[in-house]
């Protein structure tokens, strides 16, 4: 059986040519970039290289990005600068609908006696830009605000954000794991002081990250211990995956425009087939402001793990934004957050997919889920009545 991959929001396939590039690291190229000797000294070079790569694709100074080895230690990081380097400042901003790498570490700071603002969305994902600035005073040492959800694809406005708390003084991290790769980023032109991408979402192998910060920013280590990456973050590096991350950069750099068009159309067509052929089904999010490759639907009346054990029969890979598919016991937290009904939220559904999807991937996903639907709806324990989701 072949599997059919739609779960690219979790995880993406490498590259074809990103190993090629990475191989000599893994293998006779062993040597540690801090030494002096030529052998090892020379990954120096090659570190260098792939980092004007990220920053190449973002619009960024090479100075400008520190190597980490994940979306979640650049998240942890980013917020973690801000409040050590601004000790005096007790308020933090954020959204309901982060990534578990920025809510649960919010979360924390709160529990540490921080003042945390948790921003609420609207029914279709949307900021609340009014409770945005209220929420912010000069007690604020920064706003976490992602730049487009994992869940629902939704693109949050980070331009007018930016210019909002730049005029404030206010520090301003954006996670763009999702985002990068899948949209244009210009950092020349957006005035975010601190970046996050995951190089496993762009192609790139698992356990490599990085964090952009603008020149000027004030910076406080989060892993503290030797002077790799200029003191900004301690540990030999992982060079193989850095390099593996600058290739996945350049690939995605030279096809983003193409490949933001293929995803958009194969997206629509499995969405809109799927609304056509399935009754109650739902789209959540907002469709006209969302990244090229996710579309996140509710079947009414049916469990999301129900439909994805049966998908997983034929080799299709999803996910849902119900309970225990990502090891939680909660609904999730972003589908709550737009007040979606009970029935939906356990219902949802999400598709992510990646340059390397077929249309005819997508018409086997077309064809066959229909008679999933209606074999489940067929056994559902809910019957056809909508229920309110239970306050959080
Ligand atoms: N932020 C967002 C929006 C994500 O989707 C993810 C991963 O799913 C992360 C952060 C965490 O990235 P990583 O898996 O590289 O730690």
């Amino acid at each position: 059986m072949t599997t059919i991959y739609l779960d690219n929001n979790a995880t993406t396939r490498i590259a074809p040519e990103v190993p090629n590039e990475m191989l000599p690291y893994l293998t006779d190229l062993y040597g540690n970039p801090s030494s002096m000797h030529t052998f090892g000294g020379q990954l120096y070079r090659r570190i260098e290289e792939a980092r004007a790569k990220v920053a190449s694709f973002i619009g960024a100074e090479p100075g400008e990005i520190i190597f980490t080895s994940c979306g979640t230690e650049s998240d942890n990081t980013a917020i973690m600068s801000a409040v050590e380097s601004h000790p005096h400042k007790k308020h933090v901003v954020t959204t309901r609908v982060e990534h578990p790498a920025v809510l649960n570490l919010c979360r924390h700071l709160a529990r540490k006696g921080y003042r945390v603002t948790f921003l609420p969305v609207n029914s279709l994902g949307q900021l609340d830009m009014d409770a945005l600035l209220k929420a912010v005073d000069e007690d604020t040492a920064v706003a976490s605000i992602m730049y487009a959800n994992n869940e629902t694809g939704v693109i949050f406005p980070i331009k007018e954000i930016s210019e909002i708390l730049k005029k404030r003084g206010i520090l301003f991290h954006t996670d763009a794991v999702q985002a990068v790769g899948k949209i244009p980023i210009d950092l020349k032109t957006l005035p975010v002081d601190m970046l996050t991408l995951s190089g496993h979402k762009i192609h790139a192998p698992k356990g490599v990250g990085a964090l952009y910060v603008r020149k000027g920013t004030r910076f406080y280590p989060y892993i503290i211990g030797g002077h790799q990456e200029r003191g900004r973050r301690a540990g030999t590096e992982n060079v193989a995956s850095i390099i593996g991350l600058g290739k996945a950069c350049e690939l995605a750099e030279k096809h983003l425009r193409e490949e933001t068009t293929y995803l958009k159309t194969l997206t629509d067509r499995l969405e809109s087939a799927l609304l056509k052929c399935c009754p109650d089904v739902r789209v959540n999010g907002d469709i006209n402001n969302r990244l090229p490759n996710t579309a996140n639907l509710s079947f009414e009346y049916v469990e999301g793990e129900a439909i994805l054990l049966r998908l997983n029969e034929y080799g299709i890979c999803a996910s849902s934004g119900s309970a225990c598919t990502s090891g939680s016991l909660e609904p999730s937290h972003v589908l709550r957050a737009m007040g979606v009904p009970y029935t939906a939220v356990h219902g949802s559904i999400r598709f992510s997919l990646s340059r390397y999807n077929t249309e005819k991937e997508i018409d086997t996903v077309i064809d066959l889920m229909p008679g999933v639907i209606r074999a489940l709806r067929e056994m559902s324990p809910y019957g056809r009545q909508t229920i309110a989701c239970p306050p959080e």
